[in-house]
């Protein structure tokens, strides 16, 4: 299955990303795990990207792009992929047509997790993310058994800069302007399937496997 997770910052895509990729065994391909990888390995791309995230703007198309292509071409995400956090853009999702055109594959499908704003706010308020394997936890919603540690690796969690409450309504507006669009884009194409992604992450992990199921 090759499939994109839409919906604004907070709303849930690398949470069900987790559990939707094992399910299907396919790749999660997060943009915005790489672009964090690449800050805290100090590469070009990193000092690049970097100064877009802190501030809560979109990394330049050219850059995120080129990333991705790069990504596609490997072994891993031949027989399919789950994109998190990309396209964000609409000229993002024409490369991406072009992109997976040249590999001969094509999209199948673009869920779209449907969160209103003050959730979102909430969820990204208490996030805290596992610095040793990634995983997503909420100190409210989501807590791991003992603070601050992560329940799967021991590892420890720390809450992302962009998190704080400014970057926050930057990025919402930046949401709302920039990747909104891609809804309609995917509507006319015919591949966006929608999902309610409030209520308990387990319940939205049943809507999304059945709503993908179809697709599999
Ligand atoms: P995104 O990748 O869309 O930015 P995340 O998956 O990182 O969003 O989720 C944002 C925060 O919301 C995390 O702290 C996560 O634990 C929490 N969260 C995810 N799904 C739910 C849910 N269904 N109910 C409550 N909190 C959730
Ligand atoms: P995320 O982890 O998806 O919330 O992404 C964190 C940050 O990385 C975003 O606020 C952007 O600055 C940057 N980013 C991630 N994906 C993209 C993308 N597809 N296009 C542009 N910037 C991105």
């Amino acid at each position: 299955m090759r499939l994109v997770l839409v919906g604004p910052p907070g709303a849930g895509k690398g949470t069900q990303a987790q559990y939707i990729a094992a399910q299907f065994a396919i790749p999660k391909i997060s943009t915005g795990d790489i672009f964090r990888a690449n800050v805290s390995e100090g590469t070009e791309l990193g000092m690049t990207a970097k100064k877009y995230m802190d501030a809560g703007d979109l990394v330049p198309d050219e850059v995120t792009s080129a990333m991705v292509r790069e990504r596609l071409k490997e072994d891993d995400a031949a027989d399919g992929f789950l994109l998190d956090g990309f396209p964000r853009t609409v000229p993002q999702a024409e490369t991406l047509d072009e992109i997976l055109g040249d590999l001969g594959q094509g999209l199948d499908v673009v869920l779209e997790l449907v969160v209103d704003d003050e959730e979102v706010i909430r969820r990204l308020s208490g996030r805290r993310t596992c610095r040793n394997c990634g995983h997503i936890w909420h100190v409210d919603f989501d807590p791991p058994s003992r603070e601050g540690i992560c329940d799967d690796c021991g590892g420890q969690l720390f809450q992302r800069d962009d998190d704080k409450s400014d970057t926050v309504r930057h990025r919402l507006e930046v949401y709302a302007e920039q990747t909104a669009p891609l809804i309609a884009f995917y509507a006319e194409k015919g591949v966006l399937v929608g999902i309610d992604a409030t209520g308990p992450v387990d319940d939205v992990t049943e809507r999304a496997i059945a709503a993908l199921r179809p697709f599999a």
